[in-house]
């Protein structure tokens, strides 16, 4: 990003480190129709509504972070296609990539509810969205989404791929779950011109009986295994988040790791997350973070005081993160739920 000018003529999001903070993750519910096991316990307490920002306050703090030299906005949650309304918020954004003042659109969802609204998000502007996919087993799937059927997430890929959306399957690396599946997961994400990318189980939330240490499957492993059968060649593309990829020199595919435990990435982070109640946090791994849900209803109409707020927690982005899972006991562990901050 040119680190001298925004599209408002405002000054640009820099932070302590010299990161110009150009992407932001905006979780707009913490429900789901789905209670994945390293994501939630099955017995959830949602937040009352009261707590949520409205899909107009949505968009006041996106069009403020877009104004303030934001470019990608990523849409998540809880499961971002659940909440009510969400369209409207999705057609409310495509004015700005219209003006140009904002590169991409784009959302992480768990793919139930695609088969309803692919179209709609194709015509609000969305061209690339991130399905969340661990495993191609019917009875896995229910197993590990509790609530989830995958059918209907099929229907919904389908439905994406015909809106001309370009889809990109995100795995949680499982021990013992889905190892068995690395090679049909890669198969299949080729025959459908898929790219797929790998995530590191993290310690977020208290998630019940399940143990962390049990389901964590380094993906050093998983890359030692996709080398047996391919030739990895490493790509220099980079996100400024924690994703490395390699291409896969047989089929041309493009593989992803995503590995916040194992690796450092930090120095690049050019991302922060708002909640779904106006929490901005600038970093997934630290508990610290910013109210500007408060600013924001307390000057309606008048985004001066947001966009102050949003300065000083700029301000406060914290060099990098904490977890540590390497002395078998889970270092940095969080509070707060994936699904809170958005992943
Ligand atoms: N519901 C949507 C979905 O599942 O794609 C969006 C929100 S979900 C919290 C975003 C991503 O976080 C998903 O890809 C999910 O697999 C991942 N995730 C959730 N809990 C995680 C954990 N403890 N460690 C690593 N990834 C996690
Ligand atoms: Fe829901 Fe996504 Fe969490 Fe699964 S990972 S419970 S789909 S928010």
């Amino acid at each position: 990003m040119d680190k001298t000018l925004t599209p408002s003529g405002a000054a640009p999001l820099i932070d302590p480190f010299q990161r110009a903070i150009n992407y932001l993750r905006v979780s707009v519910t913490d429900r789901c129709d789905f209670r994945c096991v390293y994501c939630m316990s099955e017995n959830m307490t949602f937040l009352p509504k009261a707590q949520l920002l409205t899909l107009e306050e949505l968009d006041t703090m996106c069009s403020t972070f877009i104004g303030l030299g934001v470019q990608k906005l990523r849409i998540t949650g809880g499961e971002p296609l659940v909440r009510k309304g969400i369209m409207t918020f999705f057609d409310a954004m495509t004015r700005h990539l219209d003006s140009g003042a904002l590169r991409e659109l784009t959302l992480t969802t768990n793919g139930s509810q695609l088969e309803k609204f692919a179209p709609d998000l194709a015509a609000a502007g969305v061209r690339r969205i991130n399905v969340s996919l661990d495993t191609l087993d019917d009875a896995k799937f229910a197993q590990i989404t509790r609530w989830g059927r995958l059918p209907q997430v099929m229907r919904g890929i389908d439905a994406a791929q015909k809106a001309g959306l370009r889809v990109k399957i995100n795995a949680v690396a499982l021990k013992g779950f889905n190892e068995d599946e690395l090679f049909t997961l890669t198969d299949w994400c080729a025959s459908r011109d898929m790219d797929l990318t790998f995530i590191e189980v993290m310690p977020m939330g208290d998630i019940g009986n399940e143990d962390r240490l049990d389901q964590y499957w380094p993906l050093r492993d998983l890359r030692a295994r996709l080398a047996e059968r391919f030739t990895l060649t490493d790509l220099a593309e980079r996100t400024g988040g924690p994703a490395r990829y390699v291409r896969l020199e047989e089929t041309g595919q493009k593989i992803g790791f995503i590995t916040p435990l194992t690796h450092n990435f930090c120095e690049s982070c050019n991302r922060v997350r708002l909640t779904c109640t106006g929490e901005l946090y600038m970093c997934l791994g630290q508990e610290d973070m910013a109210d500007l849900r408060a600013p924001l209803r307390a000057h309606p109409g008048d985004t001066a005081a947001l966009e102050q707020a949003i300065r000083a927690a700029i301000r406060l982005k914290p060099k990098g993160h904490d977890f540590d899972y390497s002395r078998q006991v889970v270092d940095g562990k969080m509070s707060r739920h994936m699904s809170h901050t958005g992943g």
